[in-house]
């Protein structure tokens, strides 16, 4: 098998799969139970918390919320601002390529509470330019939703620039979805005012994040109950699951430099070996791209085809991406970024991990241009 399809989801690092089991097995009461056994429990989700925060730099001026992934924290992040602080304004600015975890929570907001919603364009690469932010900045605007990378292109927005563009409106907040970015890019995790990110992007579990926000900032929540974490995320907290989620951004952290070095060198031959072929790069190539995801159109022949042929010898990847795979749509992020609607058609994403090799790159390439030869004799 050949797996390009880490940004879909990734494969669990065995440090991190044995801290859940550990956990599971030694202490699964109620990390919210008063007795010693839970007492126990409750201090080390506390440890795990302060760790994230620390790891990220960030543990003086924020806090952590542990939920069940991006999706959720992108919703928390969003509903949670835009109810608690509606009277300061009800305008929301996000980039219009963001993922439907944002984008929906906000298109709802808009469509059911009357929020007025602005979703910023990009520029041909896929970013939101500061001159953009700056352009539709004005006090009613209450929360700004960037991404630090896009999941179809690999694309880097500057999160500095943005949020200090935000920043100078005192009443608004910066979020950033950092799901693709964590461990992939750097980022100065202090000038956010929010982010979010999932486990299972950075070799951790699924059905895990945290959603890191300033000490200062209220939430109406999105889930109501028991009122754990801080009485915004009410349900008994999964604690080997926090547990797991420290460990992976711990690993993946430590290890971003050295991984960035090794995935710049898959994308360096990937694409020597593309050359000759018909497609059209939508990714930035540049330091506007991340090398861990690379989208390609495919200028004459259908993606799903191609897709489906590589998936057939075991080699995975995705058109656009894994969320929209099912729908027969032109990707919205390639159309707003100019991408015209057939290359926007037949897109390929190719993403990477660390633990891909030279070696499965050369396979694919073999795969990749047969494949084509024999469609095209057809
Ligand atoms: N944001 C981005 C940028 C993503 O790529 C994803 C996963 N495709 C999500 C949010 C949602 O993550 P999850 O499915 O883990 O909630």
């Amino acid at each position: 098998m050949i797996y390009f399809d880490s940004a879909a989801s990734t494969c669990p690092k065995k440090e991190v799969l044995d801290v859940f089991l550990s956990a599971s097995q030694d202490e699964y009461a109620n990390p919210s139970s008063s007795h010693a056994f839970g007492r126990s429990g409750g201090r080390l989700l506390e440890s795990a918390r302060k760790q994230t925060l620390d790891l990220f730099g960030v543990s003086a001026t924020h806090q952590a919320i542990f939920l069940s992934g991006a999706t959720e924290a992108n919703n928390l992040a969003l509903k949670g601002i835009a109810f608690s602080y509606q009277n300061r304004g009800k305008k929301i600015l996000v980039s219009a390529v963001e993922h439907p975890s944002v984008l929906e929570p906000a298109r709802y907001l808009a469509k059911a509470f009357g929020f007025e919603v602005v979703e910023l364009p990009v520029d041909s690469y896929g970013r939101v330019s500061p001159e953009t932010l700056q352009a539709h900045m004005d006090k009613d605007v209450i929360l700004v939703s960037i991404m630090g990378v896009n999941n179809e292109t690999g694309t880097i927005n500057d999160l500095k620039a943005l949020s200090q563009i935000t920043h100078r409106y005192p009443k608004c907040f910066f979020h950033s979805d950092l799901t693709q970015a964590i461990g992939k890019v750097e980022i100065d995790f202090s000038c956010l005012d929010l982010f979010s990110f999932s486990g299972h992007k950075i070799h951790g579990l699924k059905g895990v994040g945290a959603l890191i926000y300033k000490k200062n900032i209220r939430f109406v929540p999105v889930l109501h109950g028991g009122g754990q974490e801080f009485g915004y995320r009410s349900s008994t907290v999964a604690l080997p699951l926090a547990l797991s989620l420290s460990k992976a951004l711990e690993l993946s952290l430590a290890s971003a430099k050295n991984n960035l070095a090794h995935v710049k060198s898959l994308r360096e031959t990937l694409l020597q070996g593309l050359e000759n072929e018909e497609i059209r790069v939508n990714s930035p190539l540049d330091e506007a791209g991340s090398p861990y995801v690379l989208s390609l159109s495919l200028l004459r022949h259908k993606a799903s085809v191609i897709m489906e042929g590589l998936s057939e010898e075991g080699i995975y990847v995705s058109t656009s991406s894994a969320c929209s795979a099912s729908l027969e749509k032109p990707s919205y992020v390639l159309l707003s970024m100019g991408v015209d609607e057939d290359s926007a058609k037949n897109a390929i994403r190719v993403s990477f991990s660390e633990d891909n090799t030279l070696g499965e790159v050369r396979l694919f390439l073999s795969s990749f241009h047969r494949l084509l030869k024999e469609i095209h004799a057809r």
